[in-house]
């Protein structure tokens, strides 16, 4: 067998399914350098505008969808900081694994740090439990249901609540080489939510996210000893 590398990052080529490549490069890396021809600051600055414009609840600008890694911490920060939300409604779709430590520490600590509001919704452990099971016999894939629900349950609740906005972290096809273009909106959008992809306005930098981060008290498994 034949086995072909990314001559740019070394990653095994034909393994990954939606994983396209040109010339022996894979995609991920393509992106990764055509990123420099995106002009980040103009999407910026619209996206003051945008957030400005559609707001449409008394309370709550926004919501966004927080797994409580350095990232969610990010995000927070920079809507926060350099895009005009004073108020977002922090949303973590819980699971059924054991947590870290830190894990734990960062979910409680996140809404102290911005002063804001936090709802962590849990699935019926019974159905987390089915269809886990189910999409490992079925594909392999235990993850899938949860994957899908990560993203659907913040858009369900603001949809449910009247806000207009969602913002999540990566757009993963762009990031991962399964798309050539870094779109802005995540394919959920719909008429009543616009769901917003930060790595389509800030290019994802996993240094800056984690400098932003610890400025912001988010904390890793080197400080509870985890690894
Ligand atoms: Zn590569």
């Amino acid at each position: 067998m034949n086995i072909r590398l990314c001559k740019q990052c070394g990653f095994i080529l034909g393994t990954k399914p939606h994983l396209k490549e040109v010339d022996g490069v894979c995609l991920a890396c393509l992106n990764a350098s055509n990123k420099k021809l995106i002009d980040f600051t103009q999407r910026q600055e619209w996206l003051t505008k945008y957030i400005c414009e559609n707001k449409t609840h008394g309370k709550y600008d926004c919501v966004v969808a927080i797994s409580g890694g350095k990232d969610s911490r990010a995000i927070v920060k920079r809507l926060t900081s350099h895009h005009g939300v004073k108020n977002p409604l922090l949303v973590t779709v819980h699971d059924e694994f054991t947590s870290t430590q830190a894990g734990i520490s960062n979910r409680r600590s996140i809404c102290e740090h911005f002063e804001c509001d936090h709802l962590l919704f849990r699935c019926n452990p019974e159905e987390f439990r089915f269809h886990t099971k189910e999409d490992f016999v079925k594909e392999l894939h235990p993850l899938k249901w949860l994957e899908r629900r990560l993203y659907e349950i913040p858009i369900e609740i603001a949809r449910d609540l009247g806000i207009r906005l969602v913002f999540f972290g990566e757009n993963s096809d762009y990031e991962y080489g399964s798309s050539t273009e870094l779109g802005i909106f995540h394919p959920l959008t719909n008429d009543a939510v616009k769901v917003i992809f930060m790595g389509a306005i800030w290019p994802y930098s996993i240094h800056d996210s984690l400098k932003i981060a610890r400025e912001c008290g988010f904390k890793d498994l080197d400080d509870y000893n985890e690894w």
